[in-house]
């Protein structure tokens, strides 16, 4: 098959992708990109606020002058983050996910500075192996979800509420989130994103301090920390469900307005 069969092949392939989602047109307006800023409280739930994730413990990183107001450039959150990588290290061992078959720890990937931050559960099996959260099929499945709001994978930043893939995929457990979301939290002060996509119950429930389900947590923003918070299904949930992508379309789309400054 020729390139260019090959890149309509493509192009079908996405266009019936945004199909099922419900998409029924594309903008150009450049304007969204821009970063209106979003007032704290500007969000509006449809539900009493929640309370502020748990603060960091005492074994997070402290980055001088860029966890807190004061980052100003991209490469200064470069660099913030690339310390708490290093602070956390390649094999970090302070839970016991890293006696239980993890491979290598799974830091975080994308634009340092990202509008849009995207939270996932915890690493998979590929994942894993290639220590890039969302790489596999559900990974793929996100990225079309990303391209939908008219961003790039590179635009957004991507992290899971744990760093280290535990035994057949099971749930996370009480003591492994204590210890590691400390630093997911600390992550997500350096990027300072306007919109935290919560992609699954676990992630939602467990940022959101809730145990609401996420058929009803889904479809409303929340305040998190200085950002707008969206749950919405996980990609793989969505495989094996793809019923729900009208859902998670609309979930996008409220994303979108956010990041637009059009939704409150
Ligand atoms: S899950 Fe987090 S705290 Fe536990 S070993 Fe991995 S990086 Fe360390």
């Amino acid at each position: 098959m020729s390139d260019a069969s090959d890149g309509r092949g493509q192009l079908r392939a996405h266009l019936q992708f945004y199909g099922e989602l419900g998409v029924t047109g594309f903008s150009r307006d450049p304007r969204w990109r821009r970063r209106p800023p979003v007032a704290p409280g500007q969000v509006e739930t449809g539900a009493a606020p929640l309370p502020m994730a748990a603060s960091a413990d005492d074994d997070v990183l402290r980055v001088p002058d860029v966890a807190e107001d004061s980052l100003r450039s991209q490469a200064e959150q470069a660099d913030a983050l690339a310390s708490l990588q290093a602070h956390i290290g390649p094999s970090c061992q302070r839970c016991k996910l890293c006696a239980l078959g993890r491979q290598q720890v799974v830091y975080g990937v994308g634009n340092p500075a990202a509008d849009l931050m995207i939270i996932g559960e915890a690493p998979g099996a590929d994942e894993d192996v290639q220590g890039i959260p969302f790489v596999g099929r559900a990974g793929q499945l996100l990225t079309k979800i990303i391209e939908a709001i008219d961003l790039r994978r590179d635009d957004v930043y991507i992290a899971n509420v744990i760093k280290c893939r535990p035994p057949g995929n099971r749930n996370p457990e009480p003591d492994e989130v204590a210890t590691c979301e400390p630093f997911l939290l600390q992550q997500i002060d350096i990027v300072q994103p306007r919109v935290v996509v919560a992609l699954g119950k676990f992630a939602a429930q467990t940022l959101l301090q809730t145990d609401t389900p996420i058929t009803r947590l889904r479809g409303q923003a929340y305040p998190f920390r200085d950002a707008a918070l969206v749950p919405t299904f996980h990609p793989a949930y969505l495989l094996r469900s793809p019923d729900k992508k009208r859902e998670t379309w609309e979930d996008m789309k409220l994303v979108r307005a956010l990041l637009r400054g059009e939704a409150r």
